[in-house]
């Protein structure tokens, strides 16, 4: 597979065409942002991971049946994936409160809910992200009603299956957030990244933060809770 042009440099991660026009290759940066861009860094080391981290949650996720963009780790940072044009929704999904549903709703951090709650975000930066709701989407031409209800129930699936796998390894699987892409046949499959970067871990027993509010509040010890988490998934020291 031949590394062509770069098509898009984003925030994480670079991408770049394929000499096949269905595939391009992603490329894992250790650049960090928060806030919508005003907060930025580096997390050193955390571009391997993420890249190690969302290969292998996607692979499961495929196992168990849901459609991913994944196909192949080419290296350390680089992954080969299907092309697909992004849903511009981000599909979070909460089991317990934190981050912005707190500070919306003024509840604290850390309220287990009964059920899983799904929210969508336009993906506009300019916008800085509002939430947004179905008949919002609909109206925007963003998705159709059936791609709504595929992303819902794909969404809650990914759900149930992450929080299973994270519980066995002592993480409770606090929020996280999903992209969606269409293939060139139609097809809604998940696609971006789930990683330390994009999900809310804390450890199951004492709630320690292992992921990027570590960064977003200057908590410290940032490379050690994405190495934490490379840990508990690979069993590595
Ligand atoms: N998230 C993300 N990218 C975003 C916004 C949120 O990956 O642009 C993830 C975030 O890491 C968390 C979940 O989605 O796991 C819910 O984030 P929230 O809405 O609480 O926003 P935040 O507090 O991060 O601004």
């Amino acid at each position: 597979m031949k590394k062509m042009q770069q098509l898009y440099e984003g925030k994480a991660k670079k991408v770049y065409a394929t000499d096949d026009p269905d595939l391009v290759i992603v490329d894992y940066k250790d650049d960090a942002t928060a806030f919508n861009g005003l907060k930025k860094g580096t997390i050193a080391g955390k571009g391997v991971i993420n890249n190690r981290v969302t290969n292998y949650l996607m692979q499961m996720l495929e196992e168990k049946g849901i459609p991913t963009h994944f196909v192949k780790e080419l290296s350390e940072r680089e992954t080969l994936v299907r092309r697909v044009s992004i849903v511009p929704l981000e599909v979070i999904v909460r089991n317990i409160s934190a981050g912005s549903f707190s500070k919306r709703y003024g509840v604290e951090e850390g309220r287990v809910f009964a059920e899983p709650t799904l929210e969508f975000s336009y993906k506009n930066d300019d916008l800085g992200d509002p939430l947004i709701n179905d008949d919002h989407a609909v109206a925007l031409g963003i998705a159709t009603r059936d791609e709504i209800a595929q992303i819902r129930q794909m969404a809650l699936q990914v759900n149930t299956l992450l929080k299973e796998f994270f519980k066995g390894v002592g993480i409770d699987l606090v929020d996280f957030k999903l992209e969606f892409g269409k293939t060139s046949d139609g097809r809604i499959v998940l696609a971006d990244e789930i990683s330390p970067d994009t999900c809310r871990f804390w450890d199951a027993k004492t709630h320690a933060k292992l992921d990027k509010d570590r960064f977003r509040r200057d908590l410290g010890d940032v490379e050690e809770a994405y190495h934490e988490i490379l840990s508990r998934i690979f069993g590595e020291a």
